[in-house]
């Protein structure tokens, strides 16, 4: 596909994966790609009054979907985990044309939406709740789990398609409709998914109600609407802290359970047994991996003085050497920035850290010959952790301190508003074990001898403190989309009270 063609060509893929005509207008909302910066189409807004009639056909799908036997709910994932495989080329390829991810990473994130699919289908038969032990002769206690209702995404650009499946999968099985306000950055994906989901709709049959998956097309305001709307009792929000501090506390006036994915300040740790030729590789690929652009980038590696000199001037090599370019391109690992207000974040960001003593290698802006804005990934060595080293940067600037004891790396990590994900490298069980335990790592992701990016569906994906507390995708997670009665069940003669309490009338 020649960079000149791309908005032809992609509104050719847009046809394949079968996207309305009607989704396009002559005025409104601009899809762009950051591979050129060009505009690939322009697409009709959703207006609030139809924001709130989506919710409301949302509403009645809900009513309907929660009869539904939750395994019967696990067959329409299945068949939307098989569109998903049937167009995964096609939709990644969109991924990467429309966020500016390379090929392998586009394919990813489309086999991330499979995946949590496949495991959304076994949790359908597997929403269990317990029996539990009561005081009281004659008496069962039990806990029973119900669909909760309409469930609001709002997703980032920069998984643009991914985040809504680890919700909208678990949501689906849990018996509740969806509407989903995708980023206004990457609308072009989410109608995709959107005609890929109706498609499953239409396998599964009438059992699928009109309203059960919805989509919203626009920016902040749309977004606010399905913060406000009393009719959405659980809202899943993905992007800035800046935004999750708005929508949480929007969400918390009105008692509405919040998921909150929110930004993170990621880092790892290299310790003096660690295996320098797997942290380099581990380090290269979170560091640099979609162009500095994942929630889980890693941000700040914190090195142990007596193996820095043998480390950050390969990694300044490697730093050195990454091709960059236009994401299609086969061998390329870093694609461009999403946008020009990126570029100038991250020059803010390497301004500051220059001022404060850092010394930056890369950072520079790369002519690719295709317009849009990429960037050389910048190491800066710094002398300690302050400025812009203390907030997300959402561009490639991987900051570089040193330490002496693991305590000392360990409260580095710890100092820090956000904590979504670590890690650490090294073969030293007791140091492995410390940064994992109690003591160790404060963040909703810790690993060892991996980068902090990168997660597997299977485990529960969140982060504590500035990072929001939410938790989407496996392990447990699905427990946020339905609601909890505790059951108590007398089959004796006689009315005994809890506690010993006497009460005769
Ligand atoms: P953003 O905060 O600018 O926008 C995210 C979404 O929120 C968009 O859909 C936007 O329209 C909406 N939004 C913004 N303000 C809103 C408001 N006041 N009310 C309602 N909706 C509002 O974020 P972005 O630039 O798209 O994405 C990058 C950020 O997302 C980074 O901080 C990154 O770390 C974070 N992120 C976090 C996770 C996670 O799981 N923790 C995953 C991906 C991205």
């Amino acid at each position: 596909m020649a960079a000149t063609a791309l908005p032809q060509d992609t509104l050719a893929l847009l046809k394949r994966l079968r996207v309305s005509d009607g989704a396009f207008a002559s005025k409104g909302l601009d899809a762009h790609s950051p591979i050129t910066g060009e505009t690939i189409v322009t697409l009709r807004e959703t207006s609030v009054a139809e924001t709130e009639a989506a919710i409301g056909r949302a509403q009645s799908a809900f009513l309907a979907w929660r009869k539904v036997p939750a395994p019967r709910r696990g067959e329409f994932v299945r068949l939307l985990g098989e569109e998903l495989r049937t167009h995964k080329a096609d939709l990644g390829l969109l991924v990467t044309i429309e966020a500016g991810k390379v090929t392998s990473e586009g394919l990813g994130e489309v086999q991330e939406m499979i995946d949590i699919c496949d495991f959304a289908v076994g949790l359908s038969r597997q929403l269990y709740g317990l029996t539990i032990a009561t005081e009281r002769a004659n008496h069962r206690m039990m806990e029973t789990w119900h669909p909760l209702g309409v469930c609001g995404v709002i997703s980032a650009f920069n998984f643009p398609v991914a985040v809504w499946s680890w919700n909208a999968a678990l949501a689906f099985v849990c018996g509740d409709s969806v509407v989903w306000k995708p980023s206004e950055k990457t609308p072009l994906t989410a109608l995709a998914v959107q005609a890929i989901t109706e498609r499953a709709m239409k396998r599964f049959g009438p059992e699928a109600p009109v309203g059960l998956s919805e989509i919203l097309i626009g920016g902040r305001e749309i977004g606010d609407a399905l913060v406000q709307d009393h009719r959405v009792p659980i809202l899943s929000a993905t992007g800035s802290t800046r935004m999750g501090k708005e929508v949480g506390q929007k969400l918390a006036a009105r008692f509405a359970r919040a998921i909150l994915e929110l930004g993170g300040n990621n880092a790892a740790i290299v310790a003096p047994s660690a295996d320098l030729d797997l942290a380099l590789r581990g380090i290269a690929f979170a560091a640099m991996g979609t162009a500095g652009q994942r929630c889980t980038t890693l941000r700040r590696l914190i090195v142990h003085e007596s193996v820095y000199d043998a480390l950050i001037p390969r990694l300044i090599k490697v730093y050195g050497s990454v091709k960059i370019g236009d994401p299609r391109q086969a061998g390329v690992l870093v694609g461009p920035l999403v946008d020009e207000a990126a570029y100038h974040g991250m020059q803010k960001a390497l301004g500051e850290a220059r001022a404060a003593g850092g010394t930056v290698h890369g950072g520079e802006k790369v002519d690719v010959g295709a317009g849009g804005f990429y960037v050389r990934p910048a190491l800066v060595e710094m002398p300690e952790q302050v400025g812009p080293v203390e907030r997300e940067t959402f561009a490639p600037i991987l900051y570089v301190m040193k330490y002496r004891a693991l305590d000392q790396a360990i409260a580095i990590q710890n100092a820090v508003g956000a904590g979504l994900s670590s890690s650490i490298f090294t073969l030293d069980m007791r140091e492995a074990e410390s940064f994992i335990s109690a003591e160790g790592s404060d963040c909703g992701i810790a690993n060892v001898n991996i980068g902090p990016s990168g997660a597997e569906i299977g485990g529960a994906f969140g982060g504590e403190k500035e990072t929001g507390g939410g938790r989407e995708a496996g392990s447990d997670a699905w427990k946020a989309y339905m609601r909890r009665a505790t059951n108590t069940l007398n089959y004796g003669t006689t009315l005994p009270l809890a506690q010993g309490v006497s009460f005769d009338v």
